[in-house]
């Protein structure tokens, strides 16, 4: 368990932080699957909140770290950072939230809040590293950190985000990264009515893009494998759907696009894709962390302008603007309620494109 002691933390014999033992599920190594185990979170300090976990989305992200697909995981790792739940203790000194509120928590619990980046509310790019929901150094307990497969979490009220009360709540947890992650460069890029936006994907990430650039006024196209997600694609809001496989269709959306969100995780040719972008037009890749094969060809983005870009999540100040937006436009993720002891198949079916389209735990089950 790292560093982290059962009960209180103690440093040169000395206690230096409370702690409790929280029931959680994660694995032990990469080619293990997840299994009930016991965590320590560390009592409130005076900035932190503590949320019992209702609602927990699965995401492809955690899949990959609890794999080790980008190397780093620590083990044992419990995944989980599209958290929703209800407040059980404040600090001493927190002011935005009370208990009983609702809360939300992403993928960040903590950053170094002085540099340029966290300075502009750009925390994912602190540039001394952002604090992971999971997988990230625990800067209290020390160890690493531990996500929403769980019972509680504990995180300083700057990370922790307001939840609209007039949506359903397991389906606004995905919004926590699936929604941040599509949102960021929809702003970014600034996409508005009348903007030409294609997605690569229909999963997790590709269906909140949909649904929220659509409610930012923008045409929307899905890039899809699969024939078979055509309505429903549809009727999450896009005008049109392109099977990527069939070059035929590929050549109808030639030059078209001012945006594309390519949330693909895996290697694949990118190419064809900046094929389709227009005049200046940006793809920016939110999916697949590594080289590309093939290699892209300059001669397209050069001759017309055109970008290949990344982004990461979003930051606090931003996840807080999507929440809003989804409130008001009453967007919300498309879901599969699961119980705890059924993610080893559910990331099983991940693997397959089987979710429609967002797995999230119903947390009560870890208590059984
Ligand atoms: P997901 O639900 O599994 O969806 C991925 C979709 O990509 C699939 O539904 C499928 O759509 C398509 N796809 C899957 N494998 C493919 C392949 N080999 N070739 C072509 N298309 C493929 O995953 P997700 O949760 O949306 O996450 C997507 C990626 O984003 C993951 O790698 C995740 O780690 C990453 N991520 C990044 C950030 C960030 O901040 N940048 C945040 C969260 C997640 P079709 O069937 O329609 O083709
Ligand atoms: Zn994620
Ligand atoms: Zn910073």
């Amino acid at each position: 368990m790292g560093n982290n002691q059962v009960g209180r933390n103690f440093k040169n014999n000395k206690l230096i932080m409370e702690t409790k033992n929280i029931k959680a599920f994660g694995t032990p190594a990469a080619d293990k699957s997840l299994e009930q185990l016991t965590i320590h979170r560390r009592e409130v300090t005076a900035k932190d909140i503590e949320i019992e976990i209702l609602y927990c989305g699965v995401c492809h992200s955690d899949l990959h770290t609890a794999r080790n697909d980008w190397g780093g995981t620590i083990y044992p790792a419990v995944p989980g950072h599209e958290i929703v739940g209800k407040i059980t203790k404040v600090g001493s000194d927190v002011t935005k939230f009370k208990v009983g509120d609702l809360a939300g928590v992403g993928c960040l619990v903590d950053s170094c809040r002085t540099c340029d980046s966290c300075k502009k509310d750009l925390e994912q790019y602190c540039l001394n590293g952002f604090t992971g929901t999971y997988n990230g150094k625990d800067k209290y307990l020390g160890g690493h950190t531990f996500g929403g497969y769980s019972e509680k979490v504990v995180v300083d009220e700057h990370f922790v985000l307001k939840v609209p009360a007039n949506l359903n709540l397991a389906a606004v947890a995905p919004l926590l990264c699936a929604g941040i992650t599509t949102w960021s460069p929809l702003k970014h890029w600034n996409v508005k009515q009348g903007s030409k936006v294609a997605v690569v994907g229909l999963g997790g990430l590709g269906h909140m893009a949909i649904k929220l650039a659509k409610g930012l006024g923008a045409s929307v196209t899905l890039f899809s494998r699969s024939a078979g997600k055509t309505a429903d694609a549809k009727e999450l809001g896009a005008d049109e759907v392109i099977i990527s496989t069939d070059a035929e269709q590929m050549k109808l959306v030639k030059g078209k696009f001012d945006l594309i969100i390519d949330t693909v995780p895996y290697v694949h040719d990118v190419n064809p894709y900046v094929g389709t972008l227009n005049i200046s037009g940006t793809i920016v890749l939110v999916g697949y962390l590594g080289g590309l094969e093939p290699f892209l060809n300059t001669v397209p983005m050069i001759l017309g302008r055109k970008s290949v870009a990344g982004s990461v999540i979003g930051g606090i100040a931003e996840t807080q603007e999507m929440l809003d937006f989804c409130g008001k436009h009453n967007i919300v993720s498309e879901i599969e309620v699961i119980k705890m002891q059924e993610i080893n198949n559910a990331y099983e079916r991940m693997l397959k494109s089987d979710v429609k389209y967002r797995f999230v735990i119903d947390m009560a089950s870890l208590k059984n």
